[in-house]
């Protein structure tokens, strides 16, 4: 069936100037995409250092999804996790450390899950031993080494924050900082700004959950080289701000706030997937997660809000009843945001996908995925069931 509302929109030609806004792991990512594909690209960060949000821990691990079923969410991140591993080491042996991960098996049904899952692979990406799902080839990224290594080489506006853009009559977009100062005339937009897309007229409608996670910093006790995944996951002897210690997290707190807390803590070492015998928190971290109401990022063309809801105000009579429109987005206005709590895991390829957009190109997901990540979704499945 035809789906002129998921319509792939126009490339921007080769060599124009696009703004990227936000920092974090999935400006990063479209950054170096893009760069390779040739654009002039210019990422403009409010903080005063890549990574410094929810993307700023002292390691961040590959944790991939998994699921029995065949879902559009299975079928993205198996995608991402493969694709991630091959970007991540191909930056370097500093950037990406792969330990490999082990998902220990909560109870009985998990592990039957486990058993009948690792048969469909190859031992390369996962096995079975006992009540452990092994990934040999996962590990964690150093977003430290990671933002060091894109700070020396692109073109980036840090201390910026951008509060407004507006469309020109060329079609190009002026960004504006508060203070109604512009920053800069573009010609297409990524906002990779997590969930401050909400702050921006053309995404308000783009509705993201924000929940605070805390990780805590444990006295080196668990000494083995391996990421541990249950409950929560336990990174092996890694360095944070507050000395070599042990990563265990991370906490979902819906609309939390970013003060540390001990109730956090202790609830880390509760379900962290080792005992402890005399664990010391040495410290720790929050930042906010932007995560969508299914679950699956929102990665692509930015829609004209108004011109969906009066353009397919009648798809709630089916799809099929007459012929629609195709989408009605905002020139060259991308977005990237709404990466949960596998960023990690779903940025990098999310970076290729909108270079191959942009630059119309071959994309990286079948059409059913690009489908299941587009921004526009949302507002489809609402006027869908009205
Ligand atoms: C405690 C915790 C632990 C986690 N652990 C993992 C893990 O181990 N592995 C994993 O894969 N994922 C993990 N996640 C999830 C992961 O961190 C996120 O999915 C990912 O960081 C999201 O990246 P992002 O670029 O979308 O957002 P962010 O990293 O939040 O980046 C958004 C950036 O936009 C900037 N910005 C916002 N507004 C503006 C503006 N107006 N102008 C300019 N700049 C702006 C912000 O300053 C920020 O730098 C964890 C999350 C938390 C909270």
């Amino acid at each position: 069936m035809r789906k002129p509302w998921f319509k792939i929109p126009d490339a921007v030609p080769s060599g124009s100037h696009i703004a990227i806004i936000g920092g974090g792991i999935g400006g990063v990512t479209a950054l170096d995409h893009l760069l390779k594909a040739g654009y002039k690209v210019t990422l403009i960060e409010k903080s005063d250092y890549l990574l410094s949000a929810a993307s700023g821990n002292p390691a961040a691990i590959l944790d991939p999804y998994i699921s029995l079923g065949e879902t559009n969410e299975k079928s993205f991140y198996l995608k991402a996790y493969q694709y991630a591993l091959q970007y991540y080491k191909n930056l370097g042996e500093d950037i990406f450390i792969p330990c490999g991960l082990s998902k220990i098996a909560k109870n009985e049904q998990e592990l039957n899950r486990f058993k009948k899952l690792a048969p469909q692979y190859s031992n390369d990406l996962m096995s079975i031993d006992k009540d452990k799902l092994i990934f040999p080839k996962s590990g964690y990224v150093i977003p430290k080494h990671l933002s060091a290594r894109f700070e020396e080489s692109a073109n980036i506006l840090l201390n910026t924050a951008v509060t407004e853009i507006n469309l020109n009559d060329d079609n190009s977009w002026s960004l504006f900082t508060s203070d109604k100062i512009q920053i800069l005339k573009v010609d297409a937009v990524i906002l990779s700004n997590s969930y401050n897309v909400e702050n921006l007229k053309q995404t308000e409608h783009l509705k993201l959950d924000k929940v605070a996670g805390q990780i805590s910093y444990i006295s080196p006790e668990y000494s083995d080289n391996s990421i541990l995944c249950s409950n929560t996951y336990l990174t092996p002897k890694v360095m944070t701000p507050a000395g070599e210690a042990n990563i265990c997290g991370a906490t979902f707190e819906k609309n939390g706030t970013l003060d540390i807390t001990d109730a956090a803590h202790n609830k880390n070492l509760e379900n962290a997937p080792y005992r402890f015998s005399n664990p010391d928190i040495l410290g720790g971290r929050r930042a906010i997660r932007a995560i969508s109401h299914d679950h699956l990022p929102l990665c692509g063309p930015v829609a004209d809000y108004k011109k969906y809801l009066s353009g397919y105000d009648t798809l709630h009579h089916g799809p099929g009843h007459k012929s629609f429109a195709d989408a009605s987005y905002h020139p060259n206005l991308f977005v990237c945001a709404g990466l949960g709590a596998r960023g990690f895991l779903s940025a990098p390829i999310l970076g290729k996908y909108l270079a191959s957009m942009v630059g119309g190109n071959e994309l990286p997901f079948e059409e059913k995925i690009c489908h299941a990540i587009h921004p526009a979704r949302f507002i489809i499945r609402n006027l869908s069931k009205k």
